[in-house]
């Protein structure tokens, strides 16, 4: 199996999620052993993708350098990750990724348009070793060794129309795209609300977002699927766990988890060289992985 980029350049534009103006996104194909690298246009930074990068995890996965930021990177990274791109230029001409849907449906069609390009290097991923896991409270996010790929999530909200949802991916590219690409975001009114009272979230409406209030769903078009919540929270952990810079195989399990937690977790694995062992994907011998990224 070997490390992949894609065949052609693409483009959208849509609105950014903070600012609420509208945002170019561009993927670039990029040579082998490049990685994932972000480049600001408007302002001539290039960013790479590394939890050393990461700046804040409070609402959204930012990245940033010598002050510049690009906010929002999950839905995208979650996309490009799910799809086992290695290697890729993200060009935005602002400070945000463009939000689309809320979730990341319209980064599929985009990569699904540009196509899969082999690379002439083996593919690098990443073996789960031990048990890693970080706790605050009764919220966890853990990783641990499996021969599968398979992300399990569970959240609890004090809310009529969410309560208790879990749910365990699978994880396949296909399984990907059916049961968590269309999965949006959400948040609450009055979050929203207080948001919008600092300058933020500008651009969030019922276009991007799920949004509740006390006791229902806001958006007249209703939820995708009854358990969204919980997918959607899959997506996010998918798109932080590419900041490890590969894919990996193992078992990715959260309670209550966040990007904070998600970001302190790529951290807790990179730390110590025991918790991983690197494998390149070449001969017989690593048939099994080479499914999981079919
Ligand atoms: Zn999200």
């Amino acid at each position: 199996m070997y490390q992949t980029t894609i065949k052609k350049a693409v483009e959208l534009v849509g609105i950014g999620l903070h600012k609420g103006s509208p945002v170019r996104l561009r993927l670039e194909p990029l040579e082998k052993n490049s990685g994932i690298i972000f480049y600001r246009s408007d302002v001539d930074v290039s960013i790479a993708l590394t939890p050393a990068n990461v700046v804040d995890t409070k609402m959204a996965t930012v990245i940033g350098k010598d002050n510049y930021v690009i906010s929002t990177i999950e839905h995208l990274l979650s996309a490009v990750y799910a799809y086992g791109i290695d290697n890729l230029r993200v060009i935005v001409d602002a400070d945000e990724v463009p939000v689309m849907d809320g979730s990341s449906a319209s980064y599929c069609m985009l990569l699904d348009e540009a196509g899969i390009k082999e690379l002439d290097a083996p593919k690098k991923i990443m073996r789960i070793k031990k048990e890693i896991m970080v706790q605050e409270g009764d919220k966890y996010v853990k990783l641990s060794p499996s021969p599968d790929l398979r992300y399990g999530f569970t959240i609890k909200f004090a809310h009529p129309v969410i309560n208790k949802q879990e749910y365990v991916l699978n994880f396949t590219k296909e399984n990907y795209k059916n049961e968590i690409a269309r999965a949006r975001t959400f948040g609450f009114l009055h979050e929203v609300q207080y948001l919008r009272s600092k300058g933020l979230a500008l651009g969030g409406s019922l276009d991007n977002a799920i949004v509740l209030d006390d006791k229902k769903v806001l958006n007249p078009e209703g939820l995708r699927f009854t358990d969204e919540f919980v997918r959607h929270k899959i997506l996010d952990a998918i798109g932080d766990m590419s900041l490890i810079g590969m894919n990996f195989i193992g078992n990715y399990e959260a309670m209550a988890g966040s990007h904070d937690l998600n970001h302190k977790l790529t951290l807790a694995l990179l730390k110590d060289a025991e918790n991983y062992e690197v494998i390149e994907l070449v001969g017989e011998k690593t048939a099994e992985l080479e499914k999981a990224y079919a």
